[in-house]
């Protein structure tokens, strides 16, 4: 038997363990975390790492916050969970209010899901029910090539085809409509042939496309692209001439992350429906949630199955409810925009810089997330290590080094996140 006071088993991590798009042929050393607090990833060799990530868009106002640590402790004495079915509490309740009000104005049903994948699953079934009830055959989606929309099937077959490796699950994995991305930057002059092809695909399959799903502003993981507002207006356009439902998936833009509440509002677009996660919770566990209009989920529900056919174990969970409720409580009444306005500031000082670097094909940055693209993908153990060793988490991914810290960061701190991109860099 392990006692609690050993030091974690790294051998048996390595031989057992599977980590996120990791191989059991050629696993890579993990790094192991003892503890974290503010910015700070505690090692457990006692080193203190500047945590880049926010593990994974998560974490926005840093780890082992008082308030959200008290929401859980509450919490737990009262309940961690309860069947949802039938039931209802105080934690959801309060947490669908706050979701109704934050979010643009014709989003008024709430369905909570346990991770960013389940909540655009629903999202899309949401789409294929309204249609369905409304009697036309429509199973399709649209989207724009570079996307992420998660790891389950449905999120993967409007995930990007080369990034989701599409053609390993062909026969199995549905077929739907990419269009080229976004190429116009969000700084850049708006190009009005960016939507052209966009608009082509939509012409072309309007018939058969039951809604356009797309990640606002950002797209995330399929290669940290930011891209031109006008875009998003004019996805926003042509689904309402088409009559198709729009989905925005804010998983990793929403709640602050690029300036705005929500990125949306960069193009001063509203969803027919719309999945958060990620930092829904303040990065303290898993919870989502898709939002949809009165129009949508009252058509949904007047179809034959005379509901939506959705109901997740977990759904609803107290104990997540209870700390998104005070994530959020602290995201309204905190300092979020200064603090993002703050930290795009000195991203837009200090990337150039690392831009001039002869391997970096290009930086780019909005609001709380930088970019640096390198022209030739990175040596993952090496580079982690040479973070590590410069006293900072960033995990890169092919050609991606990028940050999204937690707002809560010091121009210090995120200083030593740039200044160690660029010697490890150089
Ligand atoms: C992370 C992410 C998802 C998937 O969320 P999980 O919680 O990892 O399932 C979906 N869409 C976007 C845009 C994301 O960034």
């Amino acid at each position: 038997m392990q006692d609690l006071h050993n030091k974690i088993d790294l051998e048996f991590d390595q031989q057992h363990v599977w980590h996120p798009y990791t191989s059991t042929l050629n696993p890579l050393p993990c790094y192991p975390v003892e503890s974290a607090q503010g910015v700070y990833l505690k090692l457990e060799d006692g080193r203190e790492l500047i945590d880049g990530m926010s593990s994974w868009w998560s974490t926005i106002h840093g780890y082992n916050h008082p308030a959200l640590n008290e929401a859980a402790t509450k919490q737990l004495e009262k309940m961690s969970h309860v069947m949802f079915g039938g039931i209802t509490h105080q934690p959801a309740v309060e947490l669908c209010r706050k979701l109704v009000d934050m979010t643009p104005e014709p989003l008024q049903h709430v369905f909570l899901a346990d991770s960013g994948s389940v909540a655009v699953e629903v999202s899309l079934k949401m789409a294929l029910q309204y249609w369905h009830a409304r009697g036309e055959r429509k199973p399709k989606f649209l989207t724009v090539k570079h996307g992420y929309h998660g790891d389950t099937f449905a999120a993967m077959s409007v995930t990007d085809p080369e990034n989701s490796m599409h053609s390993l699950y062909k026969g199995f994995l549905p077929e739907h409509i990419f269009a080229q991305s976004p190429e116009c930057g969000f700084y850049n002059e708006w190009q009005e042939e960016d939507i052209e092809d966009f608009k082509d695909k939509l012409a072309e399959h309007q018939s058969e496309v039951a809604a356009v799903i797309i990640e606002p502003i950002v797209q995330g993981a399929g290669g940290m692209r930011i891209y031109h507002p006008t875009f998003l207006k004019r996805v926003r356009e042509l689904c309402d001439e088409y009559g198709i439902l729009l989905i925005a998936d804010e998983i990793a833009t929403g709640f602050g992350r690029t300036g705005k509440l929500f990125a949306c509002e960069h193009a001063g677009v509203s969803p027919d429906i719309m999945c958060v996660g990620k930092a829904l919770t303040g990065g303290y566990m898993t919870l989502s949630a898709t939002l949809t209009t009165k129009h949508v989920a009252d058509t949904v529900c007047g179809g034959e199955a005379g509901c939506f056919m959705h109901g997740p174990t977990f759904m609803g969970n107290p104990l997540a409810c209870a700390v998104a409720n005070a994530s959020l409580t602290v995201l309204q009444q905190g300092d979020w925009q200064q603090q993002v306005s703050n930290i795009e500031a000195q991203l837009a000082e200090t990337l150039p810089e690392i831009g001039k670097l002869e391997k970096v094909k290009d930086v780019r940055w909005l609001g709380a997330i930088g970019v640096v693209e390198l022209f030739e993908p990175v040596n993952m153990a090496e580079i982690q290590k040479a973070f590590v060793d410069s006293g900072v988490w960033i995990r890169p991914f092919g050609t991606l080094v990028y940050i999204m810290p937690p707002f809560i960061i010091k121009p210090q701190e995120l200083s030593k996140l740039t200044s160690a991109i660029l010697r490890t860099l150089q």
